[in-house]
């Protein structure tokens, strides 16, 4: 369907039809018919929700898409750290962006050279966004702790068996969420107004001070890199 004349945000959108969906890292990309690109980062507590025609619109929602049949594409996000930007065709948006760690690229060869000589806890690497764009913090920590990998380890000191435990894990916990729609431990929800369920499938993560789902010994919060980290002393070496 097409976008109807909007009037309030991107009204140079109007007439345009949305091709294809898809994901790069945590941008949500919505290519037009135009080859222009609606690119949207949801952060914190943004969303993106389709709605029917004569429904309310979600609290904090800043940019509105119209369809000709009645619908309409809300961007809601309360706290305003989320982005929505139209990027022009070839404009290289992303070229700051990492690889993929659900592409073929991402083995476990190329996975080993890339920690080589760097000396950042693993973690923080996990996190950096021009290396693998797309781990956030809940699924660093869980990947970790299902690799029996301490977080603040230097990214250079995994040896290799660790190195294909960490890429099985990240694989199998992106994988997991995806499947299970994503973690509502927020607001999160999916374009149908839905909360994931992976909340629900946290092994460590927000868990401070409860027993290791592995080996009963409670879980210990630290902070790396400002970002609070879930962990088991006992299973993370
Ligand atoms: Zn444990």
């Amino acid at each position: 369907m097409a976008v109807a004349p909007a009037g309030v945000a991107f009204g140079s959108v109007s007439g345009e039809r949305i091709e294809n969906v898809s994901r790069r890292g945590k941008y949500a990309v919505m290519r037009l018919s135009s080859g222009r690109s609606l690119v949207t980062s949801l952060r914190m507590t943004g969303r993106l929700v389709v709605a029917g025609p004569g429904t309310v619109d979600f609290p904090g929602t800043h940019v509105v898409l119209h369809f000709t049949d009645g619908s309409r594409l809300g961007f809601a996000d309360v706290r305003t750290f989320g982005r929505m930007r139209l990027v022009e065709p070839g404009e290289p948006w992303d070229q700051g962006l990492g690889i993929e760690p659900l592409s073929s690229g991402f083995t476990q060869d190329a996975f080993l050279s890339m920690l080589s000589g760097r000396t950042t806890p693993i973690k923080v690497f996990l996190l950096d966004q021009r290396r693998i764009a797309g781990i956030g913090n809940i699924y660093a920590c869980e990947a970790l702790w299902e690799a029996l990998i301490k977080p603040s380890r230097p990214a250079q000191a995994l040896n290799k068996p660790a190195v294909r435990r960490l890429h099985h894990a990240v694989v199998d916990v992106l994988g997991r969420a995806i499947d299970m729609r994503g973690t509502s431990v927020d607001d999160y929800v999916d374009a149908d107004g839905l909360r994931g369920g992976f909340q629900n499938a946290l092994s460590v993560y927000g868990r401070l001070g409860e027993p290791c789902v592995r080996c009963g010994k409670p879980v210990l919060r630290t902070v790396l890199a400002q970002r609070g980290t879930w962990w088991c002393k006992n299973c993370q070496r």
